[in-house]
């Protein structure tokens, strides 16, 4: 076959791990006597789910959080062993291999414990009961509680099911402040008292993403699932910067120049012509574009650091390559770039980008795709 390929030097997002521990330990701090469940999906908000999971487990998450089965069960091939939630199926999906691998999943639904019983075969299915508690994403609403809760009662006396959990999730815990952080915590603990009322004996009541977990105590019960903060981004945006929260941000992403020229005067740039040159310029071709995960929604101004100087994309952002004006910057084709990072030397944040694309910091990172390289250190 093809000798191994060296790896390309065009772009890559390095990862730091360190960076990871450390918002994870941070994470445990700010939610004493809960456990941690770190959640690692959409490959890790674009981080790498496995090295990711790995960084975690080692500065102390007990759980690791997916959204969805592949997730959860790539995380058991590559040899997690421990408690993993993972609370998004569709019909039809191949549950029985969930719970033979002793993987915690959700069920909203009688029909959804049906599914889950019907998928046992020589273990209980561990299952984490979803309450609605105004998100309207999934989940029981308070008139189907009862028939949730006995559905998951008959099939845990059927020894079919065990019921591990109870748990919600919180629609606006960017904003603290909000009334209905209050409202959905009072739900939550209303649906509790409910399931116990009725001889359900969850170990585990979860409520708290982020957001929650940073500034909502009260809503951390005996375990809390941050994703964003554990990428040292901050779910409040400039609200409250990750440095405030004492987080630390884990990528940085950078190119080499495909590139370089001098243009008079006049000239437009990239596709459309959005942007014409008002004086002579070099610019810098990046490889990167939003084939690879950069929005679109950032042409004509998101930042770069080139050297030492803030440089701004000019034109729209193409599939694989958008164009930087690098002013009168003495510039060479492979020179490198970094678009964003953790701010330490100056380059733009995450959030930079975010505000760019008039969008989320969870949004840049985790659009990332796999032709950018990930380097862990
Ligand atoms: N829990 C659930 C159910 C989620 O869907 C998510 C992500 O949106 C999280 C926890 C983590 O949220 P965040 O990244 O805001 O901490």
């Amino acid at each position: 076959g093809r000798p191994p390929r060296e790896r390309p030097t065009r772009a890559e997002a390095i990862v730091d791990l360190a960076a990871i521990r450390h918002n994870v330990a941070t994470l445990r701090g700010y939610a004493e006597g809960a456990q941690l469940m770190t959640v690692v999906k959409a490959d890790g908000y674009g981080h790498g789910i496995v090295p990711v999971a790995q960084a975690a487990r080692a500065a102390g998450a007990d759980w690791i959080g997916a959204a969805v089965l592949e997730e959860a069960l790539d995380l058991r091939d590559a040899g997690d062993t421990g408690p993993i939630f993972c609370w998004l199926t569709t019909p039809g999906e191949p549950l029985a291999e969930a719970i033979a691998e002793g993987i915690d999943l959700s069920a909203g639904a009688p029909w959804e414990i049906d599914e889950l019983a019907a998928g046992v075969v020589d273990r209980p299915a561990r299952v984490h009961l979803k309450i609605d508690t105004g998100m309207s994403r999934g989940g029981a609403v308070p008139e189907e509680w009862p028939a949730l809760i006995r559905a998951a009662l008959r099939e845990q006396a059927a020894g079919r099911i065990e019921i591990k959990g109870i748990w919600s999730h919180l629609a606006n815990s960017d904003e603290p402040k909000s009334e209905v952080n209050d409202s959905q915590l009072a739900t939550f603990t209303h649906a509790i008292e409910v399931a116990e009322s009725f001889g359900v004996e969850a170990e585990f009541k979860h409520l708290a993403n982020s957001g929650a977990t940073l500034a909502l105590p009260e809503t951390h019960f005996n375990l809390v699932r941050p994703g964003v903060a554990t990428y040292g981004l901050s779910p409040f945006g400039h609200s409250k910067p990750a440095a405030e929260l004492g987080l630390r941000p884990a990528m940085t992403l950078k190119a080499r120049l495909a590139m370089v020229k001098r243009v008079p005067a006049g000239v437009g740039v990239s596709y459309g012509l959005t942007w014409t040159a008002p004086r002579p310029s070099n610019l810098g071709l990046i490889p990167l574009g939003y084939g690879d995960g950069l929005p679109r929604h950032a042409s004509n101004g998101a930042p770069v650091q080139f050297h030492d100087a803030r440089r701004s994309i000019v034109g729209r952002i193409c599939m694989d390559q958008c164009v930087v004006n690098l002013e009168d910057d003495d510039v060479a084709p492979g020179d490198e770039v970094v678009l964003f990072g953790p701010g330490a030397s100056g380059e733009p944040s995450v959030d930079d980008w975010a505000d760019a694309a008039r969008t989320i910091n969870y949004e840049i990172v985790t659009r990332l795709g796999p032709r950018i390289p990930r380097r862990y250190v």
